[in-house]
């Protein structure tokens, strides 16, 4: 796909730092950040941090570091507008001088004064990257107030100021902006900015079309990293949240993206958040993970003590690590297997219930006996302890008798569970004298029951 380069990109990612970094802004960051890589451009960070009493230093370390984890690396150093309050000044002194801007009370009976835009009244026309021609007559905004004093700006100054000095060509942010530009637009032409290029990305909403809130899953990115959700997992999805490439491939690297992406091409409609989709490609990720990171990532969502436990078994632990693959999509799924017993039972016998050993209606103990005793006899005879050999030892016996009749209460036995990896599989992950042992329980219960 060629895209033609745009010289000189400079974009901006302005996060208030007034909550934990939420997927909205990762999105939005994500998608400043493709489009200013593709243009060899600069993405600029800037804290807007006007609202003091809302801004909190936690929330703009949480911020930093997310996007610090998910590898959106910004340009130079980070501004925080609650710095430049001299510079508004100079803007603020310089609109009143030009008559763009006067001191006003801020309601009819108030004695507080505030700053007030003059509003021209006029009709606003932008071209929008993804929404195309939007057109806003701002008489109905009338003269709205840009700053509590000279030394208080507020939010749509310090916007227009900070865009203008640090040159940004592109606005690329959420579809929430759109009411604000109008005004931003008209302060620009106050102060002589030039217009940057807008792109107003669609709203990110729940399943149900509402706009995606806590009730629906998790917002923070933190959540995610705490549920085991990987960095690349996040970032391809979020790049599908209102863009998709014109063939079919879902699966796409960073520098995939920073090749594919096109601004142009991200949709109007709102993004629906889909946390199956989410997963399936999480599960695609965790599929690409090398042996030993997958290793180090399970130990750690796993509690201390049960990861101890499996430091001392280590080979068979790194038996049960692709059996641990195959069933998680996220990491904290480890703990679920934990918790419903998926795990213990490849460290320590099984206790169960003789009766839950038979297959479907049957009850004959000594029937079982008699197989148990077979099953032992061959799995004993298997040279090459592999679940195709187990496989291959027993099938013909299995086959004959009824393969649920023989191969369940193997199961049962090697794992004390209604649900677990196939019996050969078990056995092979278990080791043959362990698979033995285990049989050779049941007999033992069976001879018990009967005294
Ligand atoms: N500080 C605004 C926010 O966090 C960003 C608005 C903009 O991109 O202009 O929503």
């Amino acid at each position: 796909m060629n895209k033609e380069i745009i010289n000189n990109v400079i974009t901006r990612l302005p996060p208030s730092p007034t909550g934990l970094l939420h997927i909205g802004t990762t999105r939005t960051a994500l998608f400043n950040y493709l489009f200013t890589k593709q243009n060899n451009g600069k993405m600029l960070f800037r804290l807007e941090d006007t609202d003091r009493e809302r801004s909190k230093e936690e929330f703009e370390k949480n911020i930093i570091e997310g996007l610090k984890w998910l590898g959106l690396d910004y340009d130079g150093e980070i501004s925080r507008q609650s710095e430049k309050t001299e510079l508004y000044e100079k803007y603020l002194e310089k609109m009143i001088k030009d008559g763009f801007a006067y001191e006003a009370e801020e309601n009819k009976d108030g004695d507080k004064k505030v700053i007030r835009f003059k509003n021209p009244n006029k009709e606003i026309i932008f071209q929008d990257l993804v929404r195309g021609e939007i057109k806003f007559d701002t008489t109905e905004l009338g003269d709205f107030v840009i700053a509590k004093s000279l030394s208080d700006p507020l939010y749509h100054l310090a916007v227009v100021v900070d865009d203008f000095e640090s040159e940004v060509s592109h606005v690329i942010r959420g579809e929430d902006g759109i009411s604000n530009t109008p005004r931003q637009i008209l302060i620009q032409e106050a102060i002589g900015a030039k217009r940057p290029i807008y792109a107003h990305l669609p709203l990110i909403l729940a399943p149900d079309k509402s706009k995606m809130s806590k009730r629906f899953g998790a917002i923070s990115i933190d959540e995610y990293k705490e549920k085991g959700y990987l960095q690349e997992a996040i970032i391809n999805y979020l790049a599908l949240l209102g863009w998709s490439p014109e063939d079919e491939q879902e699966i796409f690297s960073l520098e995939e993206l920073i090749e594919k992406f096109d601004i142009k091409k991200v949709h109007k409609s709102g993004a629906v958040f889909n946390i199956e989709k989410l997963n399936w490609i999480n599960k695609e990720y965790i599929k690409l993970m090398t042996e030993a990171d997958f290793k180090i990532k399970v130990l750690e969502f796993l509690p201390k003590e049960f990861g101890n436990k499996i430091k001392e078994n280590d080979k068979l632990f790194n038996k049960i690590l692709p059996i641990i693959k195959e069933r998680i999509e996220k990491f904290e799924d480890v703990i679920i297997m934990l918790e419903e017993g998926d795990l213990d039972y490849y460290f320590e016998q099984p206790e169960y219930e003789l009766e839950k050993i038979f297959w479907k209606d049957e009850n004959d103990l000594n029937l079982l006996k008699t197989r148990i005793e077979k099953s032992i006899q061959l799995i004993e005879s298997v040279k090459e302890f592999s679940a195709e050999k187990i496989k291959e030892s027993i099938w013909d016996y299995a086959s004959e008798k009824g393969r649920g009749s023989i191969l369940w209460p193997i199961r049962y036995a090697l794992s004390g569970k209604d649900k677990s990896p196939d019996p050969f599989l078990l056995s092979e992950v278990l080791g043959q004298e362990e698979t033995i042992k285990r049989l050779t329980y049941v007999i033992e219960k069976i001879n018990s029951t009967k005294k």
